[in-house]
């Protein structure tokens, strides 16, 4: 090839979301189940929380109807913020990027588990949140996912405290915000990286699905990779370098290599979801890129991945 390609890879995205391939029953924790399920404490707060229902829906409905998109959760954080202040939890703050913390002390209160749901949805400013009720059935822009996640924190809390059950470990009843699009999850990475309150143990309750349970979280990696020459006419420069010839020559290598990884052992993925590029039909591109992202429910394939990534992109140069 004729004249020199430049490589750019951009990692641009680390995410986090769930995936559970297989069940297997744990018999310890089945017993200890059982156990709990029998305690009059926890009888009581499942009768509360069924006694609850209008209430649980009404904070449904009315959080509902507090726009609350993602940098833009603060009215909706207050409001979450007094109604678990009036249930009576031991404390309640909202830390400086804007998560709602309520704390309910456990008698050793050594260590912090955590439930939490997002304080944002989906939908931006402007949107008509304004809940429609068609029979049992209630309508608006994000009430499933995930407005009912915070109606139900706040009924948890209340089951706990009416059924005055006392926990070893303190519970941190959580809402965090920018969960969704932009968001990126940022008030639960604050959360973690600062580690300010210790987190031991966290549940999230997120979207709509009740009753299933994702107990893996899934890593994912995304990049952009991108070739660039110097462009030229078809014709007249034939046999300069081709970006898009060596972006095709290097998805090609990459699946090659990466069927090591996906064709067996712990679930892993890859998909180049965007190419882009190019002017027209008879011009050599100066550019060609590509949007990959790769998962893996194994963290050490997501960096092995990479390692292909880079280096079947690399080859390609050649
Ligand atoms: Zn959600």
């Amino acid at each position: 090839m004729k004249g020199f390609l430049v490589l750019v890879i951009t990692t641009y995205l680390c995410l986090t979301c769930y995936a559970q391939d297989t069940i297997t029953e744990d018999i310890k924790y089945t017993r200890e189940i059982k156990k709990l399920a029998t305690k009059k404490q926890v009888k009581t707060a499942f009768q509360v929380i069924l006694d609850l229902e209008p209430k649980t829906i009404k904070n449904h409905i009315e959080l509902t109807e507090i726009e609350a998109p993602p940098f833009k959760e603060e009215i909706r954080a207050i409001e979450f913020s007094k109604r678990l202040e009036e249930i009576g939890v031991d404390k309640v703050w909202i830390d400086s990027i804007g998560n709602v913390l309520g704390l309910i002390k456990g008698y050793e209160g050594k260590r912090n588990v955590a439930i939490d749901g997002h304080l944002d949805t989906v939908f931006p400013e402007g949107t008509d949140v304004k809940v429609k009720i068609k029979n049992d059935t209630l309508f608006a822009p994000g009430i499933g996912d995930c407005t009912r996640c915070l109606s139900m924190l706040l009924t948890i809390a209340e089951a706990i405290k009416k059924s005055e059950i006392k926990t070893r470990d303190n519970i941190l009843i959580i809402g965090t915000v920018g969960e969704e699009g932009l968001g990126d999850l940022r008030g639960v990475k604050y959360l973690f990286k600062n580690n300010k309150p210790k987190i031991d143990s966290w549940i999230a309750i997120d979207g709509g699905n009740i009753g299933r349970v994702n107990n893996q979280a899934l890593g994912s990696y995304r990049y952009e990779v991108k070739f660039k020459g110097p462009g030229g006419h078809s014709w007249g420069a034939f046999g300069l370098a081709n970006p898009h010839h060596a972006l095709g020559d290097a998805i090609s290598k990459f699946v090659e290599k990466a069927d090591e990884y996906t064709s067996k052992g712990p679930k892993t993925s890859y998909n180049v979801g965007v190419i882009s590029g190019g002017t027209s039909i008879n011009s050599i591109p100066y550019e060609s890129s590509m949007l990959i992202d790769i998962r893996s429910v194994r963290p050490e394939n997501l960096d092995d991945m990479e390692l292909i990534l880079k280096k079947t992109s690399e080859d390609a140069l050649a």
